[in-house]
């Protein structure tokens, strides 16, 4: 059974990508920051259901303490998939911003992303098949006003997806980002009313944190060995 690690798995994307995989057959590493009962319970529903999973929690920004979780998950063996989902937003007007907001937003996206990938990508490449599929934004594409810190951040992500799908390339690692528009979520709902959501949205509607996890299910199936370097949108239309 191949083993997969989903990182902000507690949350609104992260809880649908993580069912989605254990349907499919992964053996998911459920993690989490502050919600570890979130993922324990996830990991109860997916055993109820037959599938099979384990909770983990780390701060994504700390490298030590990423480096020390990962070291254990690698113990029972490679992790072939990683999707890293973990991220926040701290929006505000750019005049306004502090250095805070600037730094934390990235450190969370961009150091989040080096400290989690970096030490899975040696033991993905020696099994020779691996899929690294990482959240980014729409924001990282078509820009929005109150998230520089934000758009900056995702956009870099796309930058990374790009260069290190190169580097893996011939070793059976795909490495894609998929951006979603407005995902029905806790972080979407406090952001977007009705109104904005009908005059952004061609489509009318959010998305489901379901449509998310259904293509980046079939980004880390065998179906998608072809597809890799891609930023994928999933917008209702957005652009
Ligand atoms: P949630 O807030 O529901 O989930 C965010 C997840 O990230 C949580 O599991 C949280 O962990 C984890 N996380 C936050 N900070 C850290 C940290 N320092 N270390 C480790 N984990 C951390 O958000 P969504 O599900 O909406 O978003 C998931 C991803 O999708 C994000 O990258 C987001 O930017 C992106 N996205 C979301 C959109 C939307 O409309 N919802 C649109 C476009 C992109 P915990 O809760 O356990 O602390």
């Amino acid at each position: 059974m191949k083993r997969a690690l989903v990182t902000g798995g507690s949350g609104g994307i992260g809880s649908a990508i993580s069912r989605r995989l254990a349907t499919d057959g992964f053996h998911v590493a459920i993690h989490a920051h502050r919600g570890l009962e979130t993922a324990q319970t996830l990991v109860g529903e997916i055993l109820a259901g037959g599938g099979s999973a384990e909770a983990l929690s780390f701060d994504v920004t700390d490298g030590e303490a990423v480096r020390a979780s990962l070291e254990a998950l690698l113990e029972k063996g490679p992790i072939q998939v990683l999707v890293n989902n973990a991220g926040i937003i701290d929006d505000g007007a750019f005049p306004g911003m502090s250095e805070e907001q600037w730094r934390r937003v990235i450190d969370v996206s961009v150091n989040g992303f080096f400290n989690v990938t970096q030490p899975l990508t040696l033991p993905m490449i020696r099994t020779r098949w691996g899929r690294i599929v990482t959240i980014s934004s729409v924001a990282a594409i078509i820009g929005n006003r109150g998230q520089v810190n934000y758009a900056a951040a995702k956009g870099a992500l796309h930058s990374a997806t790009k260069s290190l799908s190169l580097e893996l390339a011939s070793r059976g690692i795909t490495v894609n980002a998929v951006a979603p528009g407005i995902i029905a979520t806790s972080v979407s709902a406090a952001s977007f009313d009705e109104q904005a959501i009908h005059r952004l949205v061609p489509m009318k509607r959010v998305g489901r944190p379901e449509e998310v996890a259904d293509l980046v299910g079939f980004l880390c199936s065998n179906q998608a060995a072809y597809i890799t370097g891609q930023i994928i949108s999933i917008n209702g239309g957005m652009i």
